[in-house]
């Protein structure tokens, strides 16, 4: 099937490497919220359990082995 390429919007010209830069310094990743456990002072993401100590909301919810520590 042959396409006919009057009826798609073509790009006049090609994006020049300072455009296409400019527009992608929006794209990169975000650092999520970081909080400290008021347990052991780990680095935890908010409303999870602390995965060094098991602790959440000062209740043990998950097990933590030893040699993990
Ligand atoms: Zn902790």
């Amino acid at each position: 099937m042959k396409l006919n390429l009057q009826l798609f919007g073509v790009p006049f010209r090609r994006t020049s490497k300072t455009k296409k830069r400019m527009r992608r310094t929006h794209l990169k990743k975000e650092v999520g919220a970081i909080s400290t456990c008021p347990k052991c002072g780990a680095s935890i993401r908010p409303h999870r359990a602390c995965m060094k100590c098991g602790f959440y909301k000062n209740e043990e919810v998950i097990k933590v082995s030893e040699e993990e520590k």
